[in-house]
């Protein structure tokens, strides 16, 4: 920890607090578990962010990794192509939305999205239109690059950078608000219809998260959204992207969110778990419609000019290769709706002691109430979760439960006794 204090910054943290919070080291993992550098073993609650599916170190993958480690380390994607990045597309496109025929490759879910974005702008430029504006949603998260940023509808992560964003118009997030679930979806769209009747021919493409936003701290909302956002931006002349970064691959009990509205978009992104968790790999899906609109000769300026130098790494293609082999033969997103069932059953207790319960399949935020952020309601908990052998990290004061999906029955009740144990505690402690 000297070492790490000495050197390191870490992503989305107080650094001013960092050394007195006793961070772990972590040494290595098997399964659901994280052993640290003392040998003490944690429950891994929120699958390391959202990514791990089959568990750590699944034996399939790893051995997917090595194999092509023995043949191909890197090639550039820019000019050649190989194998596993062919095999990869094809294995999404074929459990793809209908209409998405081809698969972008990019590395984080916000240089997905960033790709998503642009090809958005440069699509309808290559029609002819001019259309600058993109249309998000508030409590909205797409990542951290200054695009992503842009879309994003959480305060405390854009606020500051806001001089140096992409012009974008809000709507109200069909989340949060009075009324029943369809009444503020009702709402949203209401809004999304009013700002395309305004100026609905300047904007390029509305970006959502189906079903839930995630980093806003599990607010999930109707299938309705969905639906009234694809025929809004359909009838605006504007694409829908459906950021599936946090969502995809089975989290929400279906292989993509999309699937709960039955709604087709036009540009898909997925990251997170593509890869089971192993390495960073993401992706745009695009309609035909899109890749045909980006055809012509060189003179036309019609390329996308976009890419990253790792850019369908062969590695992170064969771990992603492998997850889906294993998804399918598992049946592991009929397994993570059955989880989201049995989350809800063993959380129920819990909800009349806390603020709310939000969950869609493995989703979970369990909201302790807002609380002054120097008081770290949510961290506290953790905290003593994790002084109880579980791992999970908070959203504010949002405790989440994101588990792998291949984690078994005992270690779902486990993670479960333990939150709701240490919810209990902090509230007795006078925090709740
Ligand atoms: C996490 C997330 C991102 C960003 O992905 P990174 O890999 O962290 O860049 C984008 N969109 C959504 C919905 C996410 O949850």
């Amino acid at each position: 920890m000297a070492r790490d204090l000495a050197s390191v910054w870490h992503p989305f943290t107080q650094h001013a607090l960092w050394a007195g919070d006793d961070p772990l080291v972590i040494d290595r993992a098997e399964g659901v578990w994280l052993y640290d550098s003392d040998g003490a073993r944690y429950l891994d609650g929120v699958s390391s962010l959202w990514v791990t599916v089959h568990g750590h170190r699944e034996p399939a993958i790893n051995e997917a990794i090595r194999a092509q480690l023995d043949r191909l380390d890197h090639a550039t994607f820019l000019g050649l192509t190989h194998e596993p990045g062919i095999a990869l597309a094809e294995a999404l496109l074929a459990g793809a939305p209908s209409g998405l025929s081809r698969v972008f490759y990019a590395g984080d879910g916000a240089s997905a999205v960033e790709a998503a974005l642009k090809m958005a702008f440069q699509f309808a430029a290559q029609r002819g239109e001019s259309r600058p504006l993109f249309l998000s949603v508030a409590e909205g998260y797409h990542g951290d690059t200054l695009g992503a940023v842009s879309v994003g509808g959480i305060g405390l992560f854009s606020d500051t950078y806001r001089p140096i964003l992409l012009e974008t118009r809000q709507i109200p997030s069909p989340g949060v608000g009075d009324g029943s679930p369809s009444q503020r979806a009702a709402a949203s769209c209401a809004a999304l219809a009013q700002v395309m009747e305004r100026e609905g021919e300047r904007v390029c493409a509305v970006i959502v998260e189906p079903m839930v936003q995630a980093a806003a701290g599990m607010l999930t909302h109707s299938a309705d959204f969905l639906r009234g956002a694809r025929r809004c931006a359909a009838a605006a002349g504007a694409l829908l992207i459906a950021d599936e970064v946090a969502t995809g691959f089975g989290r929400t009990g279906r292989m993509w969110a999309v699937e709960h509205a039955e709604v087709a978009p036009d540009l898909l992104t997925c990251g997170k778990g593509l890869t089971g968790g192993y390495l960073p790999l993401s992706a745009v899906l695009a309609t035909e419609e899109v890749y045909e609109a980006f055809l012509g000769s060189p003179s036309t300026g019609r390329t996308f000019f976009h890419g990253h130098t790792y850019t369908a790494n062969p590695l992170a293609c064969a771990a992603a290769l492998a997850n889906l082999t294993l998804m399918t033969e598992r049946g592991t997103v009929a397994r993570a709706a059955a989880l989201g069932e049995q989350l809800a059953a063993l959380l129920a207790p819990l909800a009349a002691e806390v603020s709310e319960i939000r969950r869609i399949g493995t989703m979970t935020g369990i909201d302790l109430g807002s609380h002054d952020p120097d008081r770290r309601v949510g961290a506290r908990v953790c905290r003593v979760a994790r002084d109880r052998g579980v791992w999970v990290r908070p959203l504010g004061d949002v405790v989440v439960l994101m588990p792998p999906l291949a984690i078994h029955d005992d270690e779902l009740e486990l993670l479960v006794d333990t939150v709701r144990d240490a919810v209990r505690q902090v509230r007795a402690e006078g925090a709740g």
